[in-house]
């Protein structure tokens, strides 16, 4: 039976109430008067308190994903639009994922990583290898990282990952700092949990790849990862252990969209109803070529605008969660889901264990990849085609860094304080990457946006506080202010 609050996977993802979900919203996909009043109650609000959002059930969510309406279709592009600019403005956060150890002892059957894969190299970067590939990242201007790592108890234990973080957080190169580091691992013991969340993690990041029980049984037919309700409980377990941000994703193409977006939704609701704090972020990868992988041999795939479609509804359904799309989408699939509710988007990535030391820009290892990446620009190109279209690229790690993590992060977005923290905060993180990695021209046109963005600081001396210290970055060689 389906109940929100349980604890149990098949109760807080209950098959019968998606596909009764589903049969609701294929009923109601062309009735006007209901998804008119969906999207009046999604719509942001004015209040005492700023600005808000009522977020969306699944099932009233469903309704809209199924309504193919072209007209109603724009009116959801234009509310997940409203939504974007309420809470994100025009500010698009950066990461790059760093992959540590491609050994894996499961078999998903869409993973290059899986054990039987005998054409892939295997290969766990040593504490040194890490460093080196920090520093490049560090070279790069990043300073979030999303680590990410096959299953192997022996060979990537947690006290790996663990001595990995620890290195990562230590070096400090030149002026750069990986200030953030998310982690994107295998399901794990509470224990295991606490002893990430001591090592000082961000976002805890695991993909449910598929909510339907029996695929994803199909989809992973042995090793660990093989027992649904221990992978689709972990979040449980990673906020019992006190991880407050926990990032949610489903690997669209392995079975149908409609099915996994229910219950996306429904595992955000059950996140917030017992632990009172939905996802932190949600991520929508879709089925990439690789290794051993062949895509269209999942028969889910989903077109572009299908895919946007999900990503606005996304956005409606769930306002306050930040949205993560990789360079597994070309330029143009990012372009056009950016404005749609993307607020976090990977830049110069490689997926590959060992791909950023000791190469160019133009070079790619390919031999360990993950999977193929289609935005194959250098994160300098990234940063600058951001800015072209009227974004603000940030590399701000603030919140989790001043304890605003979980539903304190929540609050600040609730009471509408976002313009004079996030906007300044980004603005200074882009002005030190500007001045310590971008290219002149990129240099040009980034100065150029923050010289006009600082003036819509709304609060008049938080406004002149950061002027003050954008002054520092630039000409004083101070780095690492926030609000
Ligand atoms: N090993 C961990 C796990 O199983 O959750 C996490 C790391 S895995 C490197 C990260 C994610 O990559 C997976 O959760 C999956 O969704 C995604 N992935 C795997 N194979 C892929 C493919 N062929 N195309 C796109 N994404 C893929």
């Amino acid at each position: 039976m389906y109940d929100m609050k349980s604890l149990k996977a098949e109760e807080f993802i209950n098959d019968e109430e998606i596909k009764a979900t589903l049969e609701y919203a294929e009923q109601n996909k062309h009735n006007r008067e209901l998804i008119e009043q969906i999207l009046e109650k999604a719509r942001p609000r004015k209040t005492g308190r700023g600005v808000e959002c009522a977020g969306l059930s699944h099932r009233e969510a469903s309704v809209l994903l199924a309504c193919d309406i072209p007209e109603m279709t724009e009116k959801m592009y234009d509310l997940a639009r409203e939504i974007k600019e309420a809470f994100y403005g025009n500010r698009i956060v950066m990461f790059a994922p760093l992959y540590l150890s491609n050994y894996c002892v499961n078999q998903c059957v869409y993973c290059p990583y899986h054990m039987q894969n005998k054409e892939i190299p295997r290969k766990k970067l040593t504490q040194e290898e890490i460093r080196q590939e920090v520093i490049a990242l560090q070279d790069m201007g990043h300073k979030r990282l999303a680590i990410e790592s096959g299953e192997d108890p022996v060979n990537n234990p947690i006290e790996y990952i663990l001595e990995c973080i620890n290195t990562i957080y230590s070096i400090k190169h030149k002026n750069g700092a990986i200030r953030r580091v998310n982690v994107n691992i295998a399901a794990t013991t509470v224990e295991n949990y606490k002893k990430l969340h001591d090592a000082g993690i961000g976002t805890y990041i695991l993909f449910q790849e598929t909510y339907h029980k029996e695929s994803y049984e199909r989809l992973h037919p042995a090793g660990p990862k093989h027992n649904y309700a221990y992978h689709t409980e972990a979040m449980d377990r990673a906020m019992e252990g006190g991880i407050d941000d926990v990032g949610l994703g489903v690997l669209f193409g392995l079975d149908m969209y409609k099915y996994e977006f229910a219950g996306l939704l429904m595992h955000a609701e059950h996140l917030e109803a017992v632990h009172g704090v939905g996802p932190h972020t949600i991520s929508v990868p879709r089925v990439k070529r690789a290794s051993d992988i062949d895509p269209t041999v999942f028969d889910n795939g989903i077109d572009d605008d299908t895919f946007a479609k999900i990503i606005a509804c996304i956005r409606i359904a769930v306002p306050y969660t930040g949205m993560i799309i990789s360079t597994r989408e070309n330029e143009s699939c990012r372009e056009k889901v950016l404005e749609l509710g993307v607020s976090q988007i990977s830049g110069g990535s490689r997926t590959s264990v060992g791909g950023y030391a000791g190469y160019t820009p133009e070079e790619r290892p390919h031999d360990t990849e993950q999977f193929d990446v289609s935005d194959q620009r250098s994160l300098d190109e990234v940063v600058k085609w951001l800015m072209d279209m009227g974004h603000i690229p940030s590399f701000c790690t603030a919140c989790y860094r001043e304890g605003r993590t979980g539903d304190r992060f929540m609050a600040l977005c609730k009471v509408g304080q976002i313009q004079n923290c996030c906007h300044p905060n980004a603005l200074m993180t882009l002005q030190e990457y500007l001045t310590d990695h971008a290219s002149p021209e990129t240099k040009k046109v980034g100065e150029a946006l923050i010289a006009k963005e600082i003036l819509n600081v709304p609060d008049e001396k938080r406004r002149q506080r950061a002027m003050d210290y954008l002054d520092e970055i630039k000409n004083g060689g101070k780095r690492d202010f926030r609000f």
